[in-house]
């Protein structure tokens, strides 16, 4: 994405010409100063996918000065919103610029130009007629690249269609869009857990995690990234086995994919859905799965919001109990 602040305006070169003071003094007013691009974290944008359409991102410029002492107006800056966790990199020579974590941080990507001076300034007892001024200096630009990290507390891995987006807008405020086929979810979603003594955690919807993923099958590499700040996992499996899915493969695999992603992610506190409960079958294959496994997960069927609060009391205690 290309960025632009703003060109400073030139200032004027102008003199006082009134009715009774034919030669009057030099009155060219400064130029104003261009506006700054600006990215700053909102907790209302989920996403960077508006900016996709909009490439380039320019500041106003400064208006030039005027006559009679009067100044150019400041060009105004420009906010980029962006969600929070949004990393922006040189797209030239790939160096991280910056990030803004929480809602309301701003951090400047491109300075505006300076305003140039009006030839009022330069006056002086010898040299009363000047005619310099300095023209407006130009606004920074660069070329850059956003990516965003997750700064959720507790990210939501699983195969596709076991039911991620339907457990996180059961838990918090977002609204995911949910349908019965892989990759409805292409942006990392995150919502907000409110417990009832008002403190909060951030969950995150890691979409599209499959087998290959840290070798960038699929959307997996991308989004496996999110995860690596996650404090906690929260694994969602599939008990009722849609797709031919099978839990206890699907737990094996999960775990081996994050492993070889980054070997830190192996040791990452976990917590375990087991979801789809409401489905006959998943019963038996919950069993199976605790004695394959030795896991004890939490069995949940998040359409129907059963077992959702058991899942909310655990992250209560994960991250408060000992707070
Ligand atoms: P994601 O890909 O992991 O985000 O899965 P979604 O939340 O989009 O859900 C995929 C499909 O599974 C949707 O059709 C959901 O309605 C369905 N689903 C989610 N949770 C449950 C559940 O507890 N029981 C049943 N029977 N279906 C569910
Ligand atoms: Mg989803």
């Amino acid at each position: 994405m290309q960025l632009a602040a703003g060109n400073g305006g030139d200032g004027c070169v102008a003199f006082r010409r009134e009715k009774f003071e034919p030669h009057g003094g030099p009155s060219g007013g400064d130029g104003g100063h261009g506006g700054s691009v600006y990215m700053r974290a909102s907790k209302d944008v989920d996403s960077l996918v508006e900016l996709y359409y909009q490439p380039i991102q320019k500041a106003e410029h400064g208006q030039a000065g005027m006559t009679k002492q009067r100044h150019g107006r400041t060009g105004k800056d420009l906010l980029i919103p962006v969600p929070c966790g949004t990393q922006v990199y040189n797209e030239e020579d790939g160096a991280l610029i910056g990030e803004v974590l929480e809602d309301g941080d701003t951090l400047l990507l491109a300075k505006g130009g300076r305003g140039g001076l009006g030839n009022c300034h330069f006056a002086t007892a010898s040299h009363q007629t000047p005619r310099e001024s300095t023209p407006g200096t130009p606004g920074e630009s660069c070329t850059v690249r956003f990516e965003l990290k997750s700064v959720a507390h507790a990210g939501l891995v699983g195969y596709p269609n076991a039911g991620k987006s339907t457990l996180l807008s059961k838990l918090t405020n977002a609204t995911p869009k949910i349908a019965a086929y892989p990759f409805t979810t292409l942006n990392p979603l995150i919502g907000t857990l409110q417990f009832e003594d008002f403190k909060t955690l951030r969950l995150a919807d890691i979409p599209g995690l499959i087998d290959g993923a840290h070798e960038g099958v699929g959307l997996g590499h991308h989004f496996l990234r999110h995860i690596e700040r996650t404090e906690l996992l929260v694994f969602v499996l599939d008990m009722a086995g849609v797709d031919g899915r099978n839990a206890i493969e699907d737990y094996r695999n999960l775990c081996k994919e994050l492993a070889l992603y980054s070997p830190d992610l192996k040791d990452r506190p976990r917590l375990i859905v087991a979801n789809k409960m409401d489905v006959p079958e998943a019963a038996e294959r919950l069993e199976a799965f605790k004695s394959a496994t030795g896991l004890d997960p939490f069995p949940a069927s998040a359409e129907q919001g059963e077992g959702v609060d058991n899942v909310k009391a655990a992250l209560y205690t994960h991250f408060f109990a000992n707070a």
